[in-house]
């Protein structure tokens, strides 16, 4: 069974600027999709022409929250402008980040909530990024009400898991679920519906084991889903098939019209 990766940036990472054609190339044989993420409107222009040479590529177009400064009058037209494109399957990613910086706290949250509300109103779910800041992304959340999508790396605990739950959400989860000391997240992770639950990689960053530390590939995806695999009690075929039908349900990944 081919893979799906909901969340990474290979099209876009100065990670891969030697090796890229290789590196899609391979992918190509074992991904059924993957989802590339932008961070800010430079990244727009690249991800439209990888969704247009490769069928297995999805994208993704909105303003991380580390790029809040490049925001602009024009962004969001900008963003419509490019979801107009089957393959641009969802906005993002968005949301809030104040573990790198704090002090543009209300322009971050101003973002988030406008990209929220463009993705509801354009019925794209949003893929949403959170680092110490699931209190204020969950408050966002509740706001825009109706907007669907998927709040990757996830991080926190049982409790914002419910939360995160209840507004609709789904949870996406990568290579830190096998590192020894997972933290909090592994609660989330087994509290989470099997229907719920988003495989990603976020490549080139969070390698699983046994490529902890290296530059990070979606192919890798097949580490983590045995891990979480064995953690559900589930076979690798069935945690695979799950988390592939989800990235299909939450994206409608094959519907667009080529
Ligand atoms: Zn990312």
């Amino acid at each position: 069974m081919k893979m799906i990766d909901s969340h990474c940036h290979v099209v876009t990472s100065e990670a891969y600027e030697a090796d890229r054609q290789e590196v899609m190339k391979e992918l190509e044989l074992k991904m059924e999709a993957i989802i590339e993420c932008a961070s800010s409107s430079v990244d727009f222009e690249k991800i439209a022409g990888a969704v247009g040479s490769y069928g297995f590529v999805y994208g993704a177009v909105g303003v991380h929250p580390e790029e809040a400064e490049s925001w602009n009058g024009e962004t969001p037209a900008l963003i419509r402008q490019y979801l107009s494109n089957s393959k641009i399957v969802a906005v993002g990613e968005i949301g809030l980040d104040y573990y790198w910086r704090d002090d543009d706290a209300a322009l971050q949250r101003d973002i988030f909530l406008e990209q929220l509300l463009l993705a509801k109103d354009t019925e794209k779910p949003a893929i949403i990024h959170s680092r110490s800041s699931m209190d204020d992304v969950l408050e966002i959340i509740g706001k825009a009400r109706g907007a669907r999508g998927v709040v990757h790396c996830f991080s926190e605990g049982k409790e914002h898991a419910k939360k995160a739950l209840d507004l609709g959400m789904y949870l996406g989860f990568g290579g830190v679920l096998t590192y020894k000391k997972p933290g909090d997240m592994m609660d989330a992770f087994m509290y989470a519906p099997l229907d719920r639950i988003l495989l990603e990689t976020d490549s080139p960053y969070l390698s699983p084991v046994p490529f902890r530390g290296r530059r990070n590939r979606p192919d890798y995806v097949e580490h983590t889903v045995k891990k979480m695999a064995e953690l559900r009690g589930l076979s690798h075929e069935d945690m695979l098939r799950i988390t592939n039908e989800n990235a299909k349900r939450l994206f409608s990944l094959g519907d667009e019209v080529q």
